[in-house]
């Protein structure tokens, strides 16, 4: 299957090379062309220079970018360069209205737009096991699901156009609070005086225990946040879900105090490294109490 893969990232590096392994002829694009070159000395693929001609020949186009924006920037460039029947699998994680906004556009050209955000971190995407929730035509998706499973362990389509990042928000609400309850819960401990491995080790074994505690807790404990999934992507997602909440009507407090928490958290953490960084956020705030 010929492949042209848009963004180079944490995720899409990782991704990208899955299909390449996999025996797909893949194209990549990233405007970080050093990304695109290096992944390409890595794996066995074509880097293209322009967006255009990275999709000209594709059929199946798969973008792995920050936000709604560049999703938009890439596929204005990329649409009429789109052979009919080309499927676009788009694995950032937007808002449900850009899904439903280019599965209608393509549609009117024979081109199939499937939302396919990701859950289970760079550690997922490097050893393959992400879940992916699928949103889109039902035909196409089948197709493109032994695609995407070269990458995943759990791959679900979930209804119409949107039902997919829909679904990545309500996982994001659900980790949210997770993660800052994390950084909570290990600072009391620390404070405390305990043996932090220690109590890890027992939460690990209780009702505390989560995908954030197993992934992220050492990291936290050693102040290293360097890698992951960043605070500025977290800020974008809860950014998303609140706007989506907000058109229903529906209060969500946790998420919001944990956005309020990612908007201050750039005064003691760089964007860049993971969210998991609002640890420091936590441990500083004690410190300011205490003098
Ligand atoms: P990233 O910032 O590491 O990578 C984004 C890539 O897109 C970069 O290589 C960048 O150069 C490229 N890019 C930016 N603008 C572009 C454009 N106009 N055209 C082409 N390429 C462009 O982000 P990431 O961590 O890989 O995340 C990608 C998506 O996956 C995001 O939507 C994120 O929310 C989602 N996601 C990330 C994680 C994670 O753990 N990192 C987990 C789940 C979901």
């Amino acid at each position: 299957m010929e492949i042209s893969f848009i963004g180079l990232g944490r995720m899409g590096w990782h991704m990208a090379g899955h299909l390449a392994n996999r025996g797909h002829e893949v194209t990549v694009y990233d405007p970080n062309n050093l990304a695109a070159k290096t992944w390409c000395s890595t794996f066995s693929g074509t880097v293209s220079t322009t967006l255009a001609r990275s999709c000209a020949k594709a059929e199946v186009v798969m973008t792995a970018l920050p936000a709604d924006s560049q999703l938009q920037q890439v596929w204005d460039t990329c649409f009429e360069h789109l052979a009919p029947g080309t499927i676009w699998v788009d694995h950032s994680t937007t808002s449900a209205q850009i899904a439903r906004e280019l599965s209608a556009k393509g549609k009117a050209q024979m081109v199939s737009f499937i939302d396919a955000p990701v859950s289970g971190g760079t550690v997922g995407a490097e050893t393959g096991s992400l879940t992916i929730m699928g949103g889109g035509d039902e035909t196409a998706w089948l197709k493109i699901q032994p695609i995407i499973e070269c990458y995943a362990s759990k791959t679900t389509w979930l209804g119409a156009s949107g039902a997919g990042q829909l679904t990545k928000m309500a996982n994001q609400i659900c980790v949210a609070g997770i993660g800052q309850a994390l950084a909570e819960g290990l600072a009391f401990a620390e404070r405390e005086g305990l043996d932090t491995k220690q109590v890890l080790d027992v939460m690990r074994k209780g009702s505390s225990t989560s995908w954030m505690m197993e992934n992220r807790s050492e990291a936290m404990l050693n102040s290293e946040y360097n890698f992951g999934f960043s605070s500025t992507l977290m800020k974008k997602d809860l950014g998303l879900v609140l706007q989506e909440a907000q058109q229903l009507g529906m209060p969500l407090p946790v998420t919001e105090v944990v956005a309020q928490l990612l908007d201050q958290l750039t005064t003691v953490a760089d964007p860049s490294w993971d969210w998991c960084s609002l640890m420091e956020q936590q441990r500083q705030a004690h410190q300011k109490n205490e003098s």
